[in-house]
């Protein structure tokens, strides 16, 4: 028998074909797409940590009624989930403390923002921070890209660790070390700023020593396992003028340091 092929006949195998072909891909690439037992809706990738990050500099903006927008764009590039253990990564973006381990915590990304435009940082300056923790704090002032940033850290698995990130991350100007943070770092003082993180029950008076001429100094005072108040105090014309920030928690400062009566002076 002989088969002839006319136009039309040609023109349906042709089509047959083509959809045989389309109904292979997709099942092939629908195969590919969701190997059994990977749950498609894992880790977030780095986009979506990048919207996590504007949102949540945009909460601390409008709920801090933060302006220094060198802060803000600081916090919206640093990568917080890498400051943060493994497990508690989807979290790194919410507005909370988190723990770092060895008892202590990560300061909650607001509270970062909100001390470090405190500050009042200027180009050039020298800053100490005690405290360095995760750190996510020493990043964020480095982040700012004007300022010399030094930061010290009780905890020498602490210290070791976040040296590590913050060196992994590029920020390669940091002065860390390992010591005592109630005892400043005498070696580079006078600092233009001094940044405490974790909170003594009284302001110790080796930090007031190291603080500069017309410098700032942000630190939480108040009893351990209470709230303390943040103290914002101004070096100026060798008085030291203090001003009650307000309400807050933080970790405490645990110290070799001598302890002394409270003595904050009167606030203006
Ligand atoms: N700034 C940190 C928050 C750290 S929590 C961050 O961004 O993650 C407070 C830190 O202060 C803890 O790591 C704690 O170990 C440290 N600390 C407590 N007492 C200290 C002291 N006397 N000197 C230096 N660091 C101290």
């Amino acid at each position: 028998m002989k088969i002839t092929l006319k136009p039309l006949h040609i023109f349906l195998l042709l089509l047959c074909a083509i959809a045989l072909i389309l109904l292979f891909t997709k099942f092939l690439t629908k195969e590919a797409a969701t190997p059994k037992g990977i749950d498609s809706e894992a880790t977030p990738d780095e986009e979506e940590y990048q919207a996590q990050r504007y949102a949540m500099a945009e909460r601390a903006r409008q709920q801090f009624d933060l302006k220094n927008t060198d802060v803000l764009r600081a916090v919206q590039t640093i990568p917080r989930h890498l400051f943060v253990p493994e497990n508690l990564r989807d979290l790194a973006y919410s507005d909370a403390a988190l723990p770092i381990g060895f008892g202590q915590t990560i300061s909650a990304p607001y509270m970062a923002a909100w001390m470090t435009e405190e500050l009042e940082l200027q180009p050039g300056e020298r800053v100490l921070e005690i405290g360095t923790g995760s750190g996510y704090q020493a990043a964020v002032l480095a982040e700012l890209g004007y300022v010399e940033v030094y930061s010290v850290e009780i905890i020498p698995e602490l210290a070791e660790r976040a040296a590590t990130i913050l060196d992994e991350l590029g920020y390669q100007g940091l002065h860390l070390r390992q010591s005592d943070g109630y005892f400043g770092w005498e070696e580079f003082a006078p600092f233009d700023a001094i940044i405490v993180t974790a909170a003594p029950d009284h302001l110790p008076a080796p930090l007031v020593q190291q603080l500069a001429e017309g410098g700032r100094m942000l630190i939480p005072i108040g009893p351990t396992g209470s709230y303390q108040t943040m103290w914002k105090f101004r070096k100026d014309g060798g008085q030291i003028k203090a001003y009650n920030l307000g309400g807050v928690v933080f970790v405490p400062l645990v110290s070799a340091g001598e302890p002394q009566p409270l003595k904050i002076p009167t606030p203006d």
